[in-house]
């Protein structure tokens, strides 16, 4: 039920969700845990009513896209794309490419509950003529019961969603309002922490009560706060620097025409993992660590480094900020990024450089306060 700003640590390469269609060249995509859940709640209940069932599930996640499309189309008119919107059977996400502003953050965030508040009045009139009232524990095979619990479901996602506690958007709006006055840091610091409190709360709430599905909420609510405290920290420690701040420029080059022999040895003696291919002056490709095994394992020793290097590799100015230079981590591939003026190769730039950058600005920080 959320929007994230992609600035975190890289992701698997490996998506495991199908994409289903674009809107407003936003691409939609399914996680394969929602087919296994759609796949037990039917037979589950099986015959007519795992039908019901089953189309009652697609519904609520119709629902669930239009709430993240809410969000996604609200960013695009502040200027910020979404690079994709995944449904799981725990909810949606809509991956932001870059961070809004506090006032940006506030429409954005607000937009997915207002969009299930929308639907939940829109079947409002529909559910008094179907049903004649509204039952909020209606059952869903009885007459006008389908629609009445659509209506709860839109209802119940909406108002869930405006606890103003991280991960729920409602955090966000927190956050947002926080961050007119006060620190990035300092805002996802408050909003983090009550939804940490909160879910401590209904974790023995839920402890009282022996209920697993509530625990499980409150897990994940715990979770995801942590995770949005732990994203905003590392992002904070990144904010004014540049590419060149972290870049190392102690490395060795290999030449195009190396054998795989060499490019091995290379990868032994040293603690460098990927080497930049050089003809000359100019770079031509990147030799990884796994093209290295890869390669000696199709053509043996006497294969050449030409032949098994990446030719299209990330590359970046050093005047590059930091942030965006995690971005260009987040597509899940570990491979360095070569940091380059002009056509001139000035240094490297790995993931675990970034780590190391995090834990020393981190150290810093400390030092300052003591
Ligand atoms: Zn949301």
């Amino acid at each position: 039920m959320s929007e994230q700003t992609n600035s975190q640590a890289p992701k698997s390469p490996v998506t495991w969700s199908l994409p289903l269609f674009e809107v407003s060249g936003i691409p939609i995509r399914v996680h394969f845990t929602f087919f296994l859940f759609l796949a037990w709640i039917g037979l589950g209940h099986g015959g007519m009513s795992g039908v019901v069932w089953v189309g009652f599930i697609t519904s609520i996640f119709a629902c669930v896209l239009l709430h993240e499309l809410g969000h996604a189309l609200v960013a695009k008119r502040n200027g910020i794309q979404t690079r994709h919107i995944t449904l799981y059977p725990i909810g949606g996400v809509a991956m932001l490419d870059g961070k809004p502003k506090p006032r940006q953050e506030l429409a954005i965030a607000l937009a997915g509950p207002m969009v299930n508040l929308v639907i939940a009045a829109v079947l409002t009139p529909i559910v008094l003529i179907l049903y004649g009232r509204i039952d909020l524990s209606t059952n869903l095979e009885t007459k006008g019961g389908f629609v009445c619990s659509l209506l709860v479901a839109n209802l119940t996602l909406g108002l869930f969603n405006l606890i103003p506690a991280f991960p729920m958007d409602g955090g966000r709006v927190l956050r947002a309002v926080l961050n007119l006055k006060r620190s990035d840091r300092s805002a996802t610091q408050i909003a983090a922490g009550v939804g940490q409190a909160l879910a401590i709360g209904l974790g023995f709430v839920a402890a009282y009560y022996g209920s697993v599905i509530l625990f499980i909420v409150a897990a994940f609510v715990f979770l995801g706060a942590g995770q949005e405290l732990t994203a905003t920290v590392t992002r904070s420690f990144l904010e004014g620097h540049n590419v060149s701040d972290a870049m190392q420029t102690q490395f060795r080059t290999i030449t195009s025409g190396a054998s795989m022999d060499h490019a091995a040895q290379m990868l032994i003696e040293g603690s460098q993992h990927d080497f930049p291919v050089v003809v000359g002056e100019e770079v031509i490709g990147l030799l990884t660590r796994n093209a290295i095994a890869k390669g000696l394992a199709m053509d043996g020793a006497t294969g050449f480094v030409a032949g098994h290097m990446v030719r299209e590799f990330k590359r970046a100015d050093p005047s590059l900020p930091l942030e965006g230079a995690v971005e260009l981590f987040s597509d899940g591939d570990p491979a360095p990024i070569l940091v380059m003026t002009e056509d001139q190769l000035v240094g490297m730039l790995t993931s675990e450089n970034l780590s190391e950058f995090i834990m020393l600005e981190h150290a810093r920080s400390r030092s300052h306060k003591g």
